[in-house]
């Protein structure tokens, strides 16, 4: 799995760094900090993007 944010779309809620720390950190926009995250943090990597209100966070399943 692979995480990525469009900065272009992220209004910097800092909703997907509340719902998964372990995978989004805020700065100036959202960053993933984990390029791969391990099965433990899917379920939480697509809660983040199912909140997103921007839909900025795409994953897809490399
Ligand atoms: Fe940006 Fe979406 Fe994360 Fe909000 S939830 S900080 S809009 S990527």
């Amino acid at each position: 799995m692979k995480p990525v944010v469009d900065e272009d779309l992220c209004i910097a809620c800092g909703q997907c760094e509340e719902i998964c720390p372990e995978v989004f950190v805020l700065e100036d926009v959202a960053r993933v900090i984990v390029e791969s995250p391990g099965p433990e943090l899917y379920g939480c990597c697509r809660d983040a993007a199912d909140a997103c209100p921007t839909e900025a966070i795409t994953i897809t399943e490399e």
